[in-house]
C-alpha cells in the first residue's frame, strides 16, 4: 500500500535540493557563523545567503531578516517584543479567535502579566473584518496580530486592508505568515505588515528554524539575551545548516509559487467535488476562493474526525483535523467554533492539506475510500438516530 501524506499544513517533508545545499554545513562548513577565522567566515556566508534569499521572498531588507528557532518562537517575539518594548505607549493588543496557539497562548500569557487583549470575530467563512479591526484600536493599543491564513481552514485574511486601517492609527501591525510563506505572495509592502512571522518547515525546508521580520525603526524588546547575534535581536549561536535550509527553501517556493498554487488548487477541489459527489452530510469550512491552495476542511456529520482520520491511517492515508498540535485533544476546533460551526459539527472535521507530491490517482483513491469510511462509522455512530445538524450548518452544507 503507497502511503499517501495530506497533511501539509502540520508539516512537509525537506526537499532533496533543500538538503544538499545544508549538507555542507553539517560536515565540513561546521564553523561558528561569529569567528572571524576562515571557518566561521564560510558558516557566515551561507547565513548571509540565505538572509538573501529570505528578503528576496519578503521585499525587505537584509537587516529586515532575524532567523529564529520556529515559527512559534518568531511568534512569540514580535508579540512579546512589542508589547514590552511599548509598555509606556500603551497595553492593548487585538488579535483574533482564530488565531494558532503561539499567538493565543502568547497573548494570553500577556494578559496574565497585565495587558489587555481584544480577540476579533470571523464570519461564518474564517474571514476578519477590517472594520472591526478599525473598531477596536485604542489610544492604548500598541500590536495588532492577525495570521496571514489559517492553518485549519485556509482562510486568506484581507491584510492590505488591515495594514491600511492600523498605519491611520500608527499602531504596529504583525502577522503570523506561517501557512502562506513559500504558498501566497507575502511582500510586506503590499500586506502592510512591521512584522512577520515564517517558519521553514511549512515549506518543504528544515523542522526548528524560522525568521521574523521586522520593519526597520520598530521597537521590540529582545526575548533571547546573551550575545550579539542577530544584531542583538535574537541571541544564540545560529543554527547554520537550518537557515541555509530556510534561504534555499524560500529561493525554491518563490520560483514555483504560482505554478504549484494552481496546480494544488485544481486538487483540491477535485478533492472536494469527489466527496461532495459521493459522501452525504458534508460541509466544506472556510472560504471558497480566499484560501490557501492546498487546504480543504470538511465537516463530516455525525462522527468525529478522529475517527475518520485513524481509519484513513489504516488505508495509508495521511490527514489531521484541527491542528496537528492540539490532535491529542478531544475537543472542538476553536477555528470552526468562532466560525460559528455547532460544536457537534465541529467535531466531525477532517483537514486535508495537499503538497507538492499529491498527485490526481491519490485524490482519487482518498475520494473512492471515503464513502465506505463514513458509512461504517456513521453505522457505528451513537450520534446518527438523532435528527441532522444541517438546520444550522451555514453555506456549505450538502443536506441529507
Ligand atoms: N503559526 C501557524 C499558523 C502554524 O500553522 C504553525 C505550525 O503549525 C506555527 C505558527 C508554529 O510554527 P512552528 O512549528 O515552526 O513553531
Amino acid at each position: 500500500m503507497e502511503a499517501i501524506y495530506m497533511d501539509h499544513n502540520a508539516t512537509t517533508p525537506l526537499r532533496a535540493e533543500v538538503r544538499e545545499a545544508m549538507s555542507p554545513y553539517l560536515d565540513d562548513v561546521f564553523g561558528n557563523a561569529s569567528s572571524i577565522h576562515a571557518f566561521g567566515r564560510e558558516a557566515a556566508k551561507g547565513i548571509n545567503r540565505a538572509r538573501e534569499q529570505v528578503a528576496e521572498a519578503l521585499g525587505c531588507r537584509l537587516e529586515e531578516v532575524v532567523f529564529t528557532g520556529c515559527g512559534t518562537e518568531a511568534d512569540n517575539q514580535a508579540i512579546k517584543g512589542v508589547a514590552y518594548a511599548n509598555r509606556e505607549r500603551g497595553n492593548h493588543i487585538i488579535t483574533t479567535r482564530i488565531e494558532h496557539h503561539a499567538v493565543l497562548h502568547t497573548c494570553e500569557y500577556l494578559e496574565r502579566q497585565g495587558f489587555r487583549v481584544t480577540y476579533l470575530p470571523v464570519d461564518e467563512y474564517g474571514v476578519v473584518d477590517p472594520d472591526d479591526v478599525r473598531r477596536a484600536i485604542t489610544d492604548r493599543t500598541v500590536l495588532v496580530s492577525i495570521m496571514h491564513a489559517n492553518n485549519e481552514v485556509g482562510a486568506v485574511q484581507p491584510l492590505a486592508e488591515i495594514g491600511r486601517v492600523v498605519k491611520e492609527r500608527g499602531v504596529l501591525f504583525h502577522t503570523d505568515a506561517v501557512q502562506t510563506f513559500g504558498k501566497l505572495p507575502t511582500r510586506v509592502d503590499e500586506l502592510g505588515v512591521d512584522l512577520l512571522s515564517l517558519s521553514a518547515h511549512k515549506l518543504y525546508g528544515p523542522k526548528g528554524v524560522g525568521a521574523l521580520y521586522v520593519r526597520q525603526g520598530t521597537r521590540l524588546d529582545a526575548l533571547l539575551h546573551g550575545g550579539h547575534h542577530e544584531r542583538n535581536r535574537r541571541a544564540g549561536t545560529e543554527n547554520v545548516a537550518g537557515i541555509v535550509g530556510l534561504g534555499k527553501a524560500a529561493e525554491l517556493a518563490l520560483a514555483e509559487m504560482e505554478d504549484d498554487a494552481r496546480r494544488l488548487a485544481a486538487l483540491r477541489e477535485r478533492l472536494w467535488e469527489g466527496i461532495a459527489a459521493h459522501v452525504e452530510g458534508v460541509r466544506r469550512n472556510g472560504h471558497p476562493t480566499q484560501t490557501l491552495p492546498g487546504t480543504l476542511n470538511v465537516c463530516f456529520e455525525y462522527i468525529e474526525g478522529e475517527s475518520i482520520i485513524l481509519s484513513l491511517d489504516m488505508k495509508g492515508v495521511a490527514v489531521s483535523s484541527g491542528s496537528a498540535c492540539t490532535s491529542d485533544v478531544l475537543e472542538p476546533s476553536h477555528v470552526l467554533l468562532a466560525m460559528g460551526v455547532p460544536p457537534a459539527i465541529a467535531q466531525g472535521s477532517v483537514r486535508f492539506s495537499l503538497g507538492r507530491d499529491n498527485t490526481v490517482e491519490q485524490v482519487d483513491y482518498v475520494v473512492a475510500e471515503l464513502p465506505g469510511i463514513i458509512e461504517r462509522l456513521r453505522a457505528m455512530s451513537p450520534f446518527s438516530e438523532q435528527e441532522p445538524f444541517t438546520a444550522e450548518a451555514g453555506p456549505h452544507v450538502r443536506k441529507k
